[in-house]
């Protein structure tokens, strides 16, 4: 997209204070992630990283998840988050084994957290191990769990531009739930526009409209998971 706008102090690489993005540590996690999804692969563990910001409807897409495939399946569920256990109260409350992972400070998972958490699970009894990671649209992109495939839950209530402005989570994105598609006409968003900007930075991955509070589109997150 090209602007006119040109007073802009541009960040080179690795020049933001961040102790995270330290290509060793982000190496580690890659190795570590690795070590996750051979363990989960032995044992025929399907997990799925869900990702996106603040409200978009991550937990609410897990809720559906697993009314929609408990009886099927054996479920388990990881809840990241800074240091409450709200969400992980809300899914425990359908009957599957969660366990909250408290990251403290950090606004992501990562491999080791997960690895841990892991622990906690029979993988011997389980079928699908479902991941919230903390809601945030950036560094979840950089660190990659284990699991088989990566969801990205983007809400129309985010405006035009969420897409277009953090293209990298996009990029990891095996299947990119578009949620409270309800609400589309009242904010005035254009489905089509958001639709071509995840297509221009991931031609590959598979978008999904869901509006998971009324339990809309989530056998079609289930066939798009599927695959
Ligand atoms: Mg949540
Ligand atoms: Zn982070």
């Amino acid at each position: 997209m090209s602007s006119i706008f040109n007073d802009v102090v541009k960040a080179d690489e690795g020049e933001v204070f961040d102790i995270e993005l330290n290509e060793n540590l982000l190496e580690e996690n890659r190795r570590l992630a690795e070590e996750n999804k051979e363990l989960l692969k032995k044992h025929g563990v399907m997990a799925i990283d869900i990702m996106g910001s603040i409200g978009a409807g991550k937990t609410s897409l897990i809720e559906e998840l697993v009314k929609l495939l408990k009886k099927q399946y054996q479920i388990a569920v990881f809840k990241g988050d800074l240091t409450t256990t709200i969400d992980a109260e809300i899914i425990k409350r359908h009957g599957v084994k969660v366990v909250a992972i408290n990251t403290g400070k950090e606004c992501h998972l990562d491999a080791n957290l997960v690895k841990k958490a892991l622990q906690r699970l029979n993988l011997k009894e389980l079928d699908l191990l479902l991941i919230e990671n903390v809601g945030n649209l950036i560094c979840p992109a950089e660190f990659p769990l284990g699991s088989e495939k990566r969801v990205v839950v983007i809400s129309v209530s985010e405006g035009p531009y969420m897409v277009v402005k953090h293209p990298f989570i996009f990029m990891e994105a095996d299947i990119v739930a578009i949620n409270k598609i309800d609400l589309v006409a009242a904010m005035d968003v254009d489905l089509d526009q958001l639709k071509t900007d995840i297509k221009k930075i991931n031609r590959k991955t598979k978008i999904v409209l869901t509006d998971c509070r009324r339990s809309v589109g989530i056998d079609k997150v289930v066939e798009a998971l599927m695959v």
